[in-house]
Parts: C-alpha cells; sequence; structure tokens
C-alpha cells in the first residue's frame, strides 16, 4: 500500500519533468539521446527503484558536503554556472585547499563499479570540465563514494581548454539539431558502446537507422505503425 504510493509520487515526479535546457551531464553524451530526451520519444521508462536511486545519490552528495563544511574549506556550496544559452548546472561545492581554489563534485557509486574505478569516468571528468571552464577554477576533484561501504576514492582534474570548446560545439551543434527537428545519427561506437547498452531509446533508435531523419516524419511513422 504504501510502497505503492511511494513508487507513485517518484513516476509522477519524473512525467511532470520536460526538458527545455541542456544540463552539464549532457555534455559527450549519445546526441541521438538527448534529442529523444527533449521530444519526448517513446523510449523505456524508468522504474521507481532507479529514481530512488538517483535520489539516495542526492543524500550521499549531501553527507559529504556536511564533512566538507566541518572542515571549515567550502567557499560555496550548490554553485550554479553563469547563466548563458546553451547549459545550465550546478556544482557541489568550491573549496580551498592549501590556498588554492578547487570545484568539487561528488558522485556516489555502486560497490562493483567502486572498486574497479581506476580513473575518473569520462562523463563526470566533461561534467566538471566545464564546472571549470564557467568558474575559470583551473583543477577540480571528482571523489567518488561507495554508496555500499562509504569508502572513497578521488580524481585530480585539470582544465582542458579544447575539450571545454569541444562540448559546447557539440551541444551548440545539437541545440541547432533539436530545433530543426534533425534526429542526429548513432555514435560510433553503435550497438557495442555502453552508452546504447543501458540507453532507453534502444528500441526507437534501431527503428530509426543509421543517419541521420527527419523528427516530424518519424514520429508519424511510429505514431502510425
Ligand atoms: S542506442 Fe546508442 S546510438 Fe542509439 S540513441 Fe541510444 S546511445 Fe544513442
Amino acid at each position: 500500500m504504501l510502497s505503492e504510493l511511494i513508487d507513485k509520487f517518484y513516476l509522477d515526479k519524473e512525467k511532470d519533468h520536460e526538458r527545455h535546457r541542456f544540463y552539464v551531464t549532457d555534455a559527450g553524451k549519445c546526441p541521438r539521446s538527448v534529442f529523444y530526451k527533449f521530444k519526448n520519444a517513446p523510449g523505456k521508462d524508468m522504474t521507481p527503484e532507479i529514481l530512488r536511486l538517483l535520489d539516495h545519490g542526492d543524500y550521499i552528495q549531501m553527507h559529504m558536503m556536511s564533512n566538507l563544511f566541518s572542515l571549515g574549506i567550502v567557499r560555496a556550496s550548490e554553485v550554479r554556472i553563469p547563466p548563458q544559452e546553451i547549459v545550465s548546472g550546478r556544482a557541489d561545492a568550491i573549496v580551498t585547499l592549501d590556498n588554492e581554489l578547487y570545484v568539487i563534485d561528488v558522485k556516489g557509486i555502486n560497490s562493483n563499479t567502486f572498486k574497479t574505478l581506476v580513473e575518473a569516468k569520462p562523463d563526470n571528468v566533461n561534467q566538471i570540465q566545464l564546472y571549470l571552464h564557467f568558474f575559470k577554477i583551473p583543477r577540480g576533484i571528482l571523489l567518488y563514494v561507495n554508496k555500499n561501504t562509504l569508502e572513497l576514492k578521488e580524481f585530480l582534474v585539470d582544465y582542458d581548454k579544447d575539450r571545454c570548446e569541444n562540448l559546447m560545439a557539440e551541444l551548440a551543434a545539437l541545440k541547432a539539431k533539436i530545433g530543426q527537428n534533425i534526429i542526429p545519427a548513432r555514435i560510433g561506437g553503435y550497438p557495442g558502446d555502453y552508452q546504447c547498452r543501458y540507453c532507453q531509446f534502444k528500441e526507437v533508435c534501431q527503428i530509426s537507422g543509421q543517419g541521420e531523419i527527419d523528427w516530424g516524419a518519424f514520429r508519424k511513422k511510429i505514431e502510425t505503425a
């Protein structure tokens, strides 16, 4: 009885979540999957369990933030990137260590992933790179927390101007395609790429074919199928 109510709460929250802007987490992702998200294409719905796990990540982040506050090193928390046309996002914190500023991003991950983690995940690096870019801070730290044991691993990230400019250019190109209703091509690694394995739009992507196509015509085709 109660679990059904909680599940419904999460599913309703997800339903209301319409996309109008890019988030920093979209940077470097498969453009086609981001396009589908903006257009509310039919895809595999997120389950209440996954939505709760994502929520749980926020509590891990709050836990770590309270540790950083206790250490007295936090200069700002929940820092939004300056408003601009393309992307929005919020870094967990900016701290001072040895008189230097660092952007901090906390990531809660499961035990299996944590054990095999020997370098920061590329998606997370893209995200923190954009924070460094917008805050004009040369270094950041990705702090990974094992959600099962609360062990920590950290990776230092140096600002990479070229990478940030590429990420921003890719987002600008995708923004144009969303405006023009052009479904972007599949990513090069399709279908073996890890993004494809976990993609909620796998089925619709398979029907769309390899290259760019018109969204309006394609939508009609799947609606009448
Ligand atoms: S299946 Fe792969 S190529 Fe297709 S939308 Fe998903 S991530 Fe992109």
